[in-house]
């Protein structure tokens, strides 16, 4: 039998690293789904979990609740998700002194999309912070926390070319940035080419592929467009006419997240950040296929407290 990406076991088991991010449930069917996922998916040890952050004080609130309840039910790392969106200086301030004083030492610092929609132009909000690399600078004053930033394998849908979106990155770094997550891609040269580019720029903060397992075919296609991400013609080919068929589409799409993995660690890529869409099986399996297990090396005998 030839050799395949598939029939080898990476030798960089025990070595390799995961963190796994959630979005807050808005409902009480969505929290108890997010909670078997993290039930699910704790014992593989992810270096942290992160929980993204909305605009409106509503969304605030439940990505503060969901934090709090990582903290006090499991021996998981939460970091939270800020961004700049529709609020002062002074308030931003006080949202992260009220997550550090629950207990968060891990944030994720963004600028964040316009409320009215992704795509319109965004405009600071009067007297609040401009952009990501101004909010890392607040948070830095405010501790020494670890803070990650996004990075854009394919540029910012903002930014006229490369060099202003690596320019925006150094000044996240500059500020005091130690861990950069991409947006999702597909096509793992344009991730090799944009670390190469930032490492050029004198950027050594790990740049840590954002992997998104496809769920859903046509979501993923539509939210791509809206945020600059590219949908390569063959990964729409391999989901083409499962539309109806979601078993089928789950292996695909586990078959084809595990290839972009395995394809990424022979690059030398050893962490990895799992947009989970707070489903744990397509995450399960790629973390088990490349060698992560429950328990194992590496692996958290942690479990959450309670779920
Ligand atoms: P920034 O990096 O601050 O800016 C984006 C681009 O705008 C820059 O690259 C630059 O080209 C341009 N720009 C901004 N300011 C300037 C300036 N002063 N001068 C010149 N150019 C400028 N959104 C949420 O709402 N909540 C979340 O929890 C969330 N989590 C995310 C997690 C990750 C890992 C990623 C990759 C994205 C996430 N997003 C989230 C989406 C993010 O908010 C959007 O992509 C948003 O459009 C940009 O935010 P940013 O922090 O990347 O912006």
């Amino acid at each position: 039998m030839p050799q395949t990406r598939f029939s080898r076991r990476p030798d960089t088991a025990g070595k390799l690293r995961v963190s796994f991010e959630f979005f807050p449930p808005k409902t009480d069917a969505m929290e108890a789904r997010l909670w078997e996922t993290v039930t699910r998916l704790a014992p593989l040890a992810p270096s942290f979990v992160s929980v993204t952050y909305g605009a409106g004080g509503s969304t605030r609130e439940r990505t503060a609740r969901t934090v709090k309840r990582i903290l006090a039910e499991t021996a998981l790392t939460p970091a939270a998700h800020m961004t700049c969106v529709d609020a002062t200086r002074e308030d931003v301030d006080q949202v992260i002194g009220e997550f550090v004083a629950m207990g968060v030492k891990r944030f994720v610092a963004l600028r964040g999309d316009p409320s009215s929609g992704v795509g319109d132009a965004y405009q600071p909000f009067p007297g609040g912070y401009a952009n990501g690399a101004e909010l890392v600078g607040a948070m830095r004053r405010q501790g020494d926390y670890d803070i990650s930033v996004s990075a854009y394998p394919e540029k910012h849908p903002e930014s006229p070319d490369f060099a202003t979106d690596i320019d925006m990155l150094k000044r996240k770094v500059d500020n005091g940035a130690t861990r950069a997550i991409t947006q999702f891609f597909f096509d793992n040269d344009l991730y090799e080419r944009y670390v190469e580019r930032a490492r050029r720029a004198g950027i050594y903060i790990p740049i840590v592929p954002g992997i998104l397992p496809v769920h859903n075919f046509s979501q993923v296609a539509n939210f791509a467009g809206r945020c600059g991400a590219h949908v390569p013609s063959w990964l729409a080919e391999r989901f083409e006419g499962l539309e109806n068929e979601p078993q089928i589409h789950a292996l695909v799409a586990s078959a084809v997240a595990a290839e972009q993995v395995l394809d990424l660690i022979e690059r030398g890529v050893d962490d990895f950040h799992f947009y989970t869409m707070n489903r744990a099986d397509l995450v399960f399996a790629i973390c088990h296929m490349i060698g992560i297990r429950a328990g194992g090396e590496g692996g958290d005998r942690r479990q959450p407290a309670a779920a």
